[in-house]
């Protein structure tokens, strides 16, 4: 492959030069929000450690009866259907070796990242190794893109490849797994279902495609059906408009101090959007526990300069930047506070203590307000912790209750814009509405 590969424009967004990325992705027309932008199969996908046997290897379903492969023992799937797509798109070509590779003492070494990267590594290239002309970018499109993506940062772990599992003759080059494995770390993608990570994989049109942004006007969601490849949606979060660039986020807003170093090691580049402009200035930030003895003190005065309370009645919010944020206050961008206030939303769910969880999770939507995340986190949050065994009293029960209800429907909205994803067609939907007549019949 001589020239550069030019990903297809379609129907929503075209790609365009871009002095700092090589190319963003442009919307041609007014994009309502809640619009599937791009949707592509995954080149590659493993599963997560955990969700091995509770899930089909091929389509990555949950299912309760799934069949072994008779012949390693060590892939399931729902049906004849998935196990013969999976057996033609590269089973076959390592199911021999894939035991004596996972114990051998090279595989059994690896971190837990590491042995990631080395399954997906192994799926992929025993793909290759099934296409007409085995590892050529010639007859496969997604590894032209593949390789024209940028390789990740030299000089740091992702420098050289994992082991990978022995394939069935003809074997890879080298260098072509050299060049491969180079453009993974940026290009490995979380896949959820239900707003759980689940597997991770590789979708080189949408590596291609899409530019990262911290508050992200797109989000990358994952669609299972039975006896296909996983694929993904990318989602518009808002109304875009015609001539804005599409951008989705590489990587979890919430992560306030490390993200500069997540962006230079995983991606290689440093992002300039005024939350990371404004945090790598700061630098050093606070432990707020050992800043502020009060911490709910704190959070009153997080929710008053954000505006929430004004926001849960009206719907509107004067937008903050974080440069106005008075420096006292700095300290609720350190990632244990996000933490803290997570678990007391959390614990205070499940004890019962209805009052407790509404404040913390009050406070918690300020925080998330304040650095742009997308209420989808909030969904997430609330999705994660079930409100469950719920025993307040009086009248501030019933204020709490109001706005535990709110927070509920607030989540409802967001998963709305983003629609069903995962493996089922209700999801949190339907755990939304169990937690709304819980709380109603408290
Ligand atoms: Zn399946
Ligand atoms: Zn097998
Ligand atoms: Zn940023």
């Amino acid at each position: 492959m001589n020239a550069e590969w030019v990903p297809p424009s379609t129907a929503l967004v075209e790609l365009h030069p871009d002095p700092k990325a090589r190319s963003k992705a442009v919307a041609r027309r007014d994009i309502p929000v809640g619009s599937t932008i791009f949707s592509a199969p995954a080149f590659a996908t493993a599963l997560l450690e955990g969700e091995k046997g509770h899930r089909c290897d091929y389509c990555l379903r949950e299912q309760s009866t799934l069949k072994k492969c008779s012949s390693c023992g060590s892939y399931w799937y729902c049906d004849a259907k998935c196990q013969n797509e999976h057996w033609q798109a590269g089973h076959k070509r390592v199911c021999k070796k894939i035991n004596q590779f996972t114990n051998s003492m090279a595989f059994q070494q690896l971190e837990k990242h590491g042995r990631m990267d080395s399954f997906l590594l192994t799926h992929l290239l025993a793909h290759l190794s099934t296409l007409s002309e085995p590892y050529s970018p010639e007859v496969s499109t997604e590894l032209s893109i593949t390789l024209s993506l940028l390789p990740g940062p030299s000089g740091d772990c992702a420098a050289s490849n994992p082991p990978y599992c022995p394939i069935k003759p003809p074997p890879p080059s080298e260098d072509l797994v050299t060049d491969i494995y180079s453009r993974f770390g940026n290009n490995n993608f979380t896949i959820h279902s239900h707003l759980n990570s689940i597997a991770h994989g590789i979708f080189p049109q949408a590596s291609r495609m899409f530019n990262h942004l911290c508050t992200p006007n797109a989000v990358a969601k994952y669609v299972l059906k039975p006896g296909e490849v996983a694929a993904m949606e990318v989602v518009s979060l808002r109304d875009i408009s015609s001539g804005e660039e599409v951008c989705i986020p590489y990587i979890d807003p919430a992560l306030m101090q490390t993200r500069h170093k997540v962006f230079q090691i995983t991606y290689g580049f440093t992002c300039d959007c005024p939350t990371c402009t404004f945090l790598q200035k700061v630098g050093q930030i606070p432990d707020p526990s050992l800043e502020h003895g009060d911490l709910i003190q704190l959070g009153l005065k997080l929710r008053e300069f954000v505006g929430v309370e004004h926001y849960l009645k009206t719907g509107k919010l004067e937008k903050k930047t974080l440069e106005e944020l008075p420096k006292p206050l700095r300290s609720v961008l350190n990632e244990s506070y996000m933490a803290e206030l997570s678990e007391t939303f959390s614990k205070s769910s499940h004890e019962g203590n209805y009052a407790k969880a509404a404040d913390s999770g009050v406070t918690l939507l300020a925080l998330y307000l304040l650095i742009g995340m997308h209420l989808l986190e909030m969904a997430k949050t609330q999705w994660n912790h079930s409100f469950v065994a719920l025993t307040p009293s009086g009248e501030e029960k019933e204020v709490s209750k109001g706005i535990v209800l709110q927070l509920l429907d607030l989540s409802r909205q967001t998963l709305q814009v983003l629609g069903t994803e995962g493996d089922s067609e209700t999801g949190p939907f339907k755990e939304i509405g169990v937690l709304e007549s819980l709380v109603r019949d408290v």
